[in-house]
């Protein structure tokens, strides 16, 4: 048996509480399997934290936060707050700030058996988390946007030397482990100082990865590009809104928002969380696709495992990848694949899957 660590379960807003349960449930059999230890510790966050501690993000979360060996967060919904609750930032973009996450990994694979757009797509985001024009986090006090007048509206960005540095040091890491080739997305053309030392600062990172074949587009290009011939990339940086909207939109291609999983990292702790967000048109109806949360999940123990170098835990990891895969090569999917089950029974099958594995 390894060590024991302990991971926080924040359900979240909309399908959050449907997915999240389902993800601990997979994580729970996997890892009993690969016979490794981890203690669960649910913790309020979202609406139901508003309603029972005042704040989307309790003073008592962020604490019992900070002792642990990393979280899964289920999605949020600012707009379903009280109004008061809205303008604050909100819990997702406050833990990546707070715990400085600056990775935001974004996988986007097609699965055998799955209606993939882009059947050959394998490919990684790599997403800036901390700047960049998410002017809501970029600012170390308030925020950077401003409104001058009820008619006029402004924002700022922020590019450092620094942080693109250390996600470009985490694309070319990731690359080396695959087909070790990095696409370096910017806008150059037009937002020449700030997307351009973008650019700059990857392609000078680059230099310590003499294997790696490295490109770069602009965002527009990108996209079409994507959409044209995805099997064609492997890990694609970017800074945080670019790499937000190119990441949905290989989610999309790889078969549905609902398969889309992803880690937010910093050098200490990871946070799983499924790209996708509260769904609030299908929550409450039993119907959420949970793959995007469970494969979040196996994430999260395959990156605790190999920073403790505990193989129990990436054992673990690749089980809950294979249940998926295994489960959705045979057809059986929920209503957002054009399956039949619901979000439980799904689980059900994966946890299934695995106990029948020999
Ligand atoms: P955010 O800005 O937080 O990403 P959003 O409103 O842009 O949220 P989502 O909440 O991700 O977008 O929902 C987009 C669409 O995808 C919705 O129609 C939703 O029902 C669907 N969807 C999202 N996640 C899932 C899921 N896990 N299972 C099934 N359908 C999903």
């Amino acid at each position: 048996m390894s060590q024991t660590y302990r991971l926080g379960v924040l359900d979240g807003d909309g399908i959050g509480p449907e997915i999240v349960p389902v993800a601990v449930r997979v994580a729970t059999g996997a890892l009993e399997r690969a016979g490794a230890g981890v203690e669960w510790l649910p913790l309020p966050v979202g609406l139901a934290a508003i309603e029972s501690h005042g704040a989307a993000l309790p003073a008592s979360t962020l604490r019992a936060l900070e002792t642990l060996d990393g979280w899964v967060l289920g999605p949020h919904d600012n707009m379903s707050y009280p109004p008061e609750h809205r303008t604050v930032l909100n819990p997702s973009g406050f833990l990546r700030k707070h715990f400085d996450l600056y990775a935001n990994i974004r996988p986007a694979r097609a699965f055998p058996g799955t209606r993939a757009t882009a059947t050959g797509i394998d490919l990684v985001v790599v997403r800036e988390n901390t700047e960049g024009f998410y002017a809501d986090r970029n600012m170390h006090a308030g925020t950077g946007e401003f409104m001058p007048s009820p008619d006029v509206a402004m924002s700022v960005s922020v590019f450092t030397r620094p942080a693109i540095e250390c996600i470009a040091r985490t694309a070319f890491e990731l690359a080396m482990t695959r087909r070790r080739h990095v696409t370096i997305v910017h806008k150059a053309n037009v937002l020449t100082l700030t997307t351009g030392l973008f650019r700059d600062v990857c392609r000078e990172a680059a230099a310590a990865y003499p294997a790696a074949l490295v490109d770069d587009f602009h965002i527009d290009a990108l996209a079409a590009h994507l959409v044209r011939r995805p099997g064609d990339f492997d890990v694609v940086v970017a800074e945080n809104m670019f790499g937000d909207i190119l990441s949905d939109l290989a989610g999309e291609l790889a078969g549905s928002l609902g398969l889309a999983p992803s880690i937010n990292a910093s050098d200490a702790v990871a946070m799983a969380q499924a790209v996708h967000g509260a769904a609030p048109d299908i929550a409450g109806k039993g119907v959420a696709n949970p793959t995007a949360m469970v494969l979040s999940t196996a994430m999260l123990l395959d990156w605790l495992g190999r920073k403790h170098a505990d193989e129990s835990l990436v054992i673990a990891a690749k089980t809950m990848e294979r249940a998926v895969e295994g489960v959705l090569a045979l057809g059986i999917g929920t209503a957002d694949l054009g399956g039949t089950l619901g979000t439980a029974a799904f689980g059900e099958a994966l946890v299934g899957w695995m106990r029948d594995e020999r």
